[in-house]
């Protein structure tokens, strides 16, 4: 249903560099007050929609997120979900992509934009791309298409040329201002002279599905990375998967999944998934997917037990198994959906 009311977006702000302001003591930049955010974009009262505006009563750096934030961010989405068109997140890069991976799993049935951006300098800077992206942003959540419907209806990242799929993104620079990339999914859209939606790459819930915003919260983190390299020594390895309370362990192994053979690795591993813990295997490539049959490497993993993470992003499968874990299901039932496109985070074979 379309109404003829103006556009409402709301805009969130955690944190990040985008706010940030140098201490006058140490140099070192910190979160700053909103209002001198928004001071510094005289611009958004020239757009032709609203913009309200809410922020976390601390604003954090980034590298501080965890589970309670994300939680605060989509009580808050939750609470005006039906008296906004859009939702816009400002968020320190570094941990972007987790954000928006854990969100894309929290808000389930998502039918309105949550767009979340940064910058990599202050927004008071003179050279700042924080003044770009947040007024880009605005438009893409702001966007509807020709039947009134929400351009974006998931959880994106958009950051100077591009917006991208937020669990299919990744931060890969720490110094360009095109920061983030998504190594095995297109663009949604590209940001030039216009917003160039890619209308093919955008999800959309299957119609039948079409119900209500259901909000998860319970995010368990009972799980870790296990990062192969040649050398990895058995009692580091040992240790790390005999952790009191461990539940899911994200892998990442070489190439198309391949993993030491010795036979003290595949063992540890085997005991493991025998005592409950559902590993998953990604690889350390940054583009690309594991192929467990293609090696003998590979294939010995998954005999073991050792569950395909398929093409997923390191950010997409620890916050995946995080929300799996949460929903209470069964070893069993997280080791099957782990290999079930949620949110289109995966390609499924
Ligand atoms: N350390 C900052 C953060 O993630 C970096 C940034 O915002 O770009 O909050």
């Amino acid at each position: 249903m379309t109404s003829n009311r103006r556009t409402r977006i709301l805009m969130i702000y955690t944190g990040g560099t985008i706010g940030m302001i140098e201490n006058p003591v140490s140099h070192a930049l910190e979160p700053f007050h909103f209002d001198n955010l928004l001071k510094n974009v005289p611009k958004i009262s020239m757009l032709d929609f609203d913009v309200d505006t809410f922020q976390f009563e601390h604003p954090i750096d980034s590298s501080s997120m965890n589970p309670s934030h994300w939680t605060e961010i989509v009580k808050i989405i939750e609470k005006n979900y039906n008296s906004y068109d859009g939702f816009v997140v400002l968020h320190g890069t570094d941990t972007m992509a987790y954000t928006a991976s854990a969100l894309s799993f929290m808000l389930e049935n998502l039918s309105k934009p949550v767009i979340i951006t940064g910058s990599q300098l202050p927004i008071g800077e003179v050279r700042t791309d924080g003044e770009e992206n947040l007024i880009t942003a605005l438009q893409v959540a702001a966007a509807k298409d020709s039947c009134g419907k929400q351009m974006v209806q998931e959880v994106a990242i958009l950051f100077e040329s591009y917006l991208w799929r937020g669990n299919r993104s990744t931060k890969h620079s720490a110094n360009n201002f095109n920061a983030f990339t998504s190594n095995n999914y297109p663009c949604l859209a590209k940001i030039g002279l216009g917003i160039s939606f890619n209308d093919y790459a955008l999800l959309r819930i299957p119609k039948q599905k079409h119900e209500e915003l259901i909000v998860h919260y319970g995010m368990d983190n009972d799980v870790i990375y296990l990062d192969l390299f040649p050398g990895i020594k058995e009692e580091h390895v040992r240790h790390f998967l005999t952790t009191p309370g461990l539940k899911g362990v994200v892998m990442k192994t070489f190439g198309a999944g391949n993993g030491p053979t010795d036979e003290w690795f595949l063992k540890l591993i085997k005991e493991a998934v025998d005592n409950g813990i559902v590993i998953v295997n990604i690889t350390q490539c940054s583009n690309g997917s594991v192929h467990p049959f293609r090696y003998v490497t590979g294939y010995e993993l998954m005999q073991a037990g050792v569950v395909p993470g398929h093409d997923l992003t390191p950010e997409a499968a620890i916050t995946k198994m995080m929300y799996l874990f949460g929903l209470g299901l069964s070893t069993q039932e997280v080791r099957e959906k782990m290999e079930e496109s949620i949110s289109g985070e995966m390609t499924c074979c």
